[in-house]
């Protein structure tokens, strides 16, 4: 069986006073043994029942010590990034090896932002890229011909930033590993999401020869903040030919065994009763993603928890880590 993993990224959000409070927060929650079950049978969906979640927090870089020295060990802290080095002249990146210094156990890695933002590539190496613009066949100076109205200047000199490599120097190291996954909404619709996630898992799996400390987060990039919603089932399906991946690549142990958790969870339009004084009955709206996290574990088989952005931040995170079908 896999162990449910919850995952909250901060991405670049928090302050001082922040992490206390949120560690305040977090070492507060409970982290579900077998019981505490959230109650969804309110909607009509059955109560799942709960085993031991792993729980991990992602803040930024400046702020892992200081949520490392007073966080209760059992939840565990990851890096947002690591770089491909152990030391040297790379301003501004931090190493795996240095993340270890300070005892943090985990880095997310590939996340969509960075390949989106950042620039950072599956696979492709400078190397191989500048030796083709040095000497580029015809048909790449056709192409470049045709690309001067959309120049992008990453694509001479894309920074060194390889998914893949990444992943291998932290396992290297002894961090482990939350590898990111996802299409872009003109992929989806161009029917080529698996192929872009294998694309990408490829690039990871290549380098991976222990998968014991690796989880994989699949996050369609179409469905991050913009209030686009993935069904659960569109979810389970790219879960599942995840997994069918691993099964037919890797082993059948590794795709038993890999957690693949789901990113870009969307807020549950949610309906509460409140029972007013003198008794009157009122009806407030309000968006829950802890019970969107319910909707998706008991509805889909193949969903082994999920990597948290916006929502980790609210109290709500502690609804979310009591998720368990
Ligand atoms: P949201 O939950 O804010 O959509 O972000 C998902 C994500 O990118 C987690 O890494």
């Amino acid at each position: 069986s896999r162990k449910f993993f919850i995952g909250g990224n901060w991405k670049m959000n928090g302050d001082v006073a922040f992490v206390k409070s949120h560690v305040n927060f977090i070492n507060d929650t409970e982290i579900p043994a077998n019981t505490g079950i959230l109650d969804l049978d309110a909607v009509g969906i059955p109560a799942p029942h709960l085993a031991p979640a792993e729980v991990v927090i992602a803040p930024p870089y400046i702020y892992l010590d200081s949520v490392r020295k007073h966080l209760k060990k059992e939840v565990g802290v990851s890096a947002q990034n690591s770089y491909t080095k152990s030391s040297g002249a790379y301003t501004g990146e931090i190493s795996p090896e240095q993340l270890k210094d300070l005892g943090i156990e985990w880095v997310i890695l590939g996340h969509s932002e960075r390949r989106e933002i950042f620039k950072e590539s599956d696979e492709v190496s400078a190397g191989t890229l500048s030796t083709l613009l040095l000497c580029p066949p015809p048909s790449l100076s056709l192409f470049f011909a045709h690309q001067t109205t959309q120049f992008n200047p990453h694509f001479l000199h894309p920074p060194p930033q390889f998914v893949g490599e990444k992943v291998a120097h932290a396992l290297a190291t002894g961090v482990k590993v939350i590898a990111c996954v996802g299409e872009k909404l003109e992929e989806r619709e161009a029917n080529l999401t698996e192929e872009v996630v294998f694309r990408q898992l490829r690039a990871i799996a290549d380098r991976i020869k222990d998968w014991t400390h690796v989880v994989i987060a699949y996050e369609p990039v179409w469905a991050i903040g913009t209030g686009k919603v993935a069904t659960p089932t569109q979810a389970q399906q790219v879960h599942i030919a995840l997994r069918d991946w691993l099964r037919n690549n890797v082993s059948a142990h590794v795709a038993d065994h890999t957690r693949i958790i789901y990113g870009a969870l969307p807020p549950y339009i949610d309906v509460h009763l409140t029972i007013l004084e003198p008794p009157s009955i009122s009806f407030v709206q309000g968006l829950s993603t802890a019970r969107t996290a319910g909707t998706f574990v008991t509805s889909e088989g193949d969903i082994d928890g999920f990597l948290v952005g916006g929502a980790c931040l609210k109290p709500e995170f502690s609804d979310i880590v009591r998720t368990k079908a």
